[in-house]
Formats: structure tokens, sequence, C-alpha cells
């Protein structure tokens, strides 16, 4: 069976904490550096508030290839052993999400990140493997957007974006918002999303750098690039062992071994009021604020021992976000929360705000 040993449950959500170096707009305007990062001690002081993370990555800024060998490189080691993973970004508009994840892949071979190391090792290791697994691994990539899923890679819903610039608002074609299904044996999938074969790693990335370049943003005063949605790129791998290769792996019930990877750039974690928007971005603002708060309560819930001792109820179904990552968050699922915040004086409430939610999660 797949069941893990209770030990290997225990550690299922991991937090880092990552503290961007102060960036040229808030040194032009004076902001001074009120983050400490305890020297030896994934430890954060602001003010008088002192916390304690799994790592804490400091305000000279680490590069992503630290943060991934620490946080993500396991979790493609237990990915490969048949277990669904996630890695989430969470943080203010403006607080290194993007710049963590590598979510605005253009192509470039040095735009840094995350996901870029991800796909890497992910084809090393296939390429290393001489057992006579087969592989099959497949990307999709979606953004949560006002409660509703939209597929980033579907091509009809690329080129209706280019061309909405010269339709006027009313004629402008809308997107169709996916359904999320659960399968009889709970697993999620997504009614119809595009699922693309990719046997390279330039080609996971050209599918990276398609859905980056669709994903919706709207302006806001904190940052006119910021994204109202949550971008979810999701890599699933089936593994088909030959017969005599499997024993030392999770899956000898099975000929065909699935798991699936999330990456996750969500949606700012600022208050409606602090962005100083309209009505309409508003409304975007309290959407967002729902699959985040649900996020929280889920994490939280899995992170308290005494609670899952006793069958706690986990409050999946409260978001779109929470229940499209229903079966990668909690059980034999790894999950890491990467918290970014800036450093600058002027983001103080908002960065206490992240380090609250992001101590809940422990
Ligand atoms: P978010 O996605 O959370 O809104 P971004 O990833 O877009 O934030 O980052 C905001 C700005 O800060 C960008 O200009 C980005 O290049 C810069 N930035 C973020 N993290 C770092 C870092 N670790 N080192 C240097 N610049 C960074
Ligand atoms: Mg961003």
């Amino acid at each position: 069976s797949s069941e893990a040993p209770p030990h290997q449950q225990k550690d299922s959500v991991k937090v880092a904490v990552n503290v961007r170096p102060l960036i040229t707009p808030e040194l032009l305007l004076g902001c001074t550096d009120c983050v400490t990062v305890t020297p030896g001690e994934p430890q954060v002081q602001i003010g008088h508030h002192v916390f304690t993370y799994d790592h804490v990555y400091g305000s000279t800024g680490s590069p992503s290839s630290l943060i991934f060998e620490q946080c993500v490189h396991p979790l493609i080691d237990s990915l490969f052993r048949g277990y669904n993973a996630t890695v989430l970004a969470y943080g203010q508009t403006g607080s290194g999400k993007t710049y963590t994840m590598g979510t605005n892949y253009t192509g470039e071979s040095n735009c840094g990140g995350i996901i870029p190391l991800v796909m890497e090792t992910i084809f090393k290791k296939v390429d290393a493997f001489e057992d006579g697994t087969e592989y099959l691994i497949r990307v999709s990539f979606i953004e949560i957007f006002k409660e509703e899923v939209f597929d980033l890679l579907d091509a009809s819903h690329a080129a209706l974006r280019l061309d909405s610039g010269f339709v006027t608002k009313a004629a402008a074609p809308t997107r169709v918002p996916i359904q999320i299904r659960e399968t009889a044996n709970g697993g999620i999938t997504l009614a119809g999303v595009t699922e693309a074969e990719v046997k390279t790693k330039e080609e996971m990335a050209s599918f990276l750098a398609r859905g980056s370049s669709s994903r919706a943003t709207a302006s806001t005063n904190m940052n006119s690039q910021s994204s109202r949605s949550h971008a979810i790129f999701t890599i699933s791998i089936e593994q088909k062992k030959s017969s005599t290769a499997s024993d030392k792996l999770a899956c000898h019930d099975y000929d065909i071994l699935s798991s699936k990877f999330h990456l996750v750039d969500l949606a700012g974690s600022e208050r409606a009021k602090r962005t100083g928007a309209d009505g309409l971005r508003l409304k975007e603002g309290i959407h967002i604020n729902r699959g985040l708060l649900a996020l929280g309560n889920v994490i939280s819930a899995l992170g308290d021992d005494k609670k899952r001792k006793e069958g706690a109820f986990v409050p999946y179904r409260d978001s779109k976000l929470t229940r499209l990552l229903q079966d990668s968050l909690g059980g034999n699922s790894k999950t890491v929360m990467i918290a970014c915040i800036s450093p600058a004086d002027s983001n103080a409430e908002e960065t206490i705000n992240t380090l609250k939610y992001a101590n809940r999660a422990r």
C-alpha cells in the first residue's frame, strides 16, 4: 500500500521565509531595512516580534539554488517515489513570490527561480535512471481568478488575449472556467484542462513561458504588474515500472505510479484596503482572500499534530484553491510554503501579517 509510516507524515508541511533585498523603488523612497535575520538561526525579528521557521533566507538575497536545494529538491525525490508535492509562494504584492518561483519565465536561461531548477532536476533524474522505467511527463498551468479556474495553456484563450486589445470590452470573448472534479479514489482532476505531454526540459519550459505570458494581471496602486490570481504550474509524472525494478519503491502493488507536483505562485496577500482599489478591484480582493484564508486554515489544521491524530476536519472545500490542492496537501504529500517578505520599513505591517500567517502553518 502507499501508506507512509507515521514519522513521514509528521513533517508534511515545512515553512521557509525568504527576505528579499531592498529594491530600487524602496531605496529611492528612503526606506530602511527593518527585518533582522538571527545569524545561524532560522529566525526573523521585526520590531519586538520574533518568529522561528524551518528555514529563513536572509535579506542580502539568497540564491534560488540554495532555497531549491534545501526546500524543494527533497520534494522531487518523494515525487519519484509516488508522492504528491506542493510548493506555495505566499506574500504581499512585490514581496518576491514570482521572482522566487520563477513563474514569469520568458525562456531566457538566467532568469532564476525555483521552477526552472525543478524542470532541470526532473529531466536529469529521468535521463539518469536506467532501470527500464517508462516516464510520461505532463504539465498544466492554470490560474484561479475570482474563485474561477482558467487554463493558461488553452491555445484559443492565448489568441483571444492578443486580440482583446482591439475589441471593445463588451465584445471581448470571455474565458470559460474549468470545473474541478473528484475521482472515485479521492484524486482531484480538472475537466478539460490542457495537459501537455513533454519529453524534454526545453519543451516543458516553453509551456511555462506560454502560460506565464497569458496570466491575468490588473493594475493596482501597489504594483502595476501585480497579479490578482493564484497561478499553479503542475508537473505530473507517470512511471511505468518494469517488473524487476520496483522493490525499493512505494509502488510494488501497481504497474503505474502517478504523482504530481504543484508549484503555486499565490495572489498578493495584502488586504484590499491597502491597494486603494475601486469597487471592482475590491471584489477581486475579497475572493482572493477566500483562497488564502482557506489555505491558512487547511495548513494549520494539517500542522497541528493533536488535531490530526483526532482526525480533525480539514476545510479543503472552502475555496477553489484548497479544493484543487486537496490531494496534494497533507497525508503522504509534502508541502513547502515559502513566505516572501520585503525588508522595507514601509511594508512592516504587511510583513508582520505574512510572518504571522506563515507561523500558523507550522
Ligand atoms: P511578487 O510576485 O510577490 O509581486 P516579484 O517577484 O514581482 O513580487 O518581486 C518584486 C520586485 O522585487 C521585482 O522587481 C523583483 O525583481 C524584485 N525581487 C524580488 N525578489 C528579489 C531578490 N531575491 N533579489 C533581488 N530582487 C528581487
Ligand atoms: Mg508576482
